[in-house]
């Protein structure tokens, strides 16, 4: 089972942008929508294991292409033939229920031109499966950078409008930790702004990754300013705050000395937050 619930790989058959993964965290089998097979990002974490943002020829969108391998997986699981698939064979049976169709992947989904239009065509996919399949979400995996775009806001109000999630990244409380950590040319305040927004219009999960980069871990301070980071966008709408999912590294890495933390280290920070605040938090 072990295998099961962390391997995470982006092939399935021939397919260049949906993948399915057996996801503990999704509590099932989750359909992945990988809009960036040419890991295209605006981040470029120090923990990422998609491989290098650099030196990717771009892959523009087939809209199409990806409404088709939806489809598809979506008629090969109702046949009942998904269940019985030998790369999922140790897996059991409740864990392969269909959970969500998640746009997630080796980038970020959020910067490509066509995401609107994949959102609305995945909403139009949501309502047809929904009689035939029972109900399933739709949820957006991203590193917040671009929410607030005009654009991207258009494609979440049909992507997240019946039950639909953000799960976004907050992997900072200070911005010389965020800077080492996702490497970006955005500012922190940036992101919590966005999320500040997001979680008034849509339930919010934050994802944070909490690792030890080259011999440094988060300091009681750097925790400490995170959690006020949480506090504000919490405060912001605390009924939309779904869950803090606290992770560490546990596939390579593609910078050197980017190290999982123990259990106990995450456990602790989950215990600050929620002694701070009145969220769920999970440790994975
Ligand atoms: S946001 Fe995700 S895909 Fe982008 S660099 Fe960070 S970990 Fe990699």
């Amino acid at each position: 089972m072990i295998a099961a619930w962390s391997s995470h790989p982006r092939e399935w058959e021939n397919n260049t942008w949906v993948y399915p993964v057996i996801s503990r965290r999704a509590g099932g089998l989750s359909l992945g929508v990988n809009l960036n097979p040419d890991h295209h990002c605006s981040f470029s974490c120090a923990y990422c294991q998609s491989g290098p943002q650099e030196g990717h020829k771009r892959i523009p969108v087939d809209i199409d292409a990806v409404e088709r391998e939806l489809r598809n997986f979506l008629d090969f699981y109702a046949s009942g033939e998904f269940a019985k698939c030998k790369a999922f064979e140790n897996v059991p049976e409740q864990n392969k229920l269909l959970k969500d169709i998640c746009l997630s992947g080796d980038g970020e989904s959020t910067i490509v031109k066509e995401f609107p239009e994949v959102c609305r065509r995945m909403r139009e996919i949501q309502k047809e499966y929904t009689p035939k399949l029972g109900a399933f979400k739709l949820r957006l995996i991203t590193n917040a950078s671009h929410i607030e775009a005009p654009a991207v806001q258009q494609g979440l109000s049909q992507l997240l409008e019946s039950d639909g999630e953000i799960w976004a990244k907050l992997d900072a409380g200070t911005e010389e930790w965020f800077k080492k950590m996702n490497r970006s040319p955005l500012h922190l305040t940036k992101i919590i702004d966005n999320l500040t927004k997001a979680i008034k219009l849509y339930p919010l999960c934050i994802q944070t990754m909490v690792c030890d980069l080259q011999g440094e871990i988060p300091s009681e301070q750097e925790i400490d300013h995170y959690i006020e980071n949480l506090a504000a966008i919490h405060s912001a709408n605390p009924d939309h705050l779904v869950e803090v999912q606290l992770y560490t590294v546990i596939r390579d890495t593609l910078l050197k000395g980017v190290e999982p933390l123990p259990k106990e280290f995450l456990e602790r920070v989950k215990t600050k937050i929620t002694d701070a605040l009145p969220v769920k938090v999970r440790c994975f």
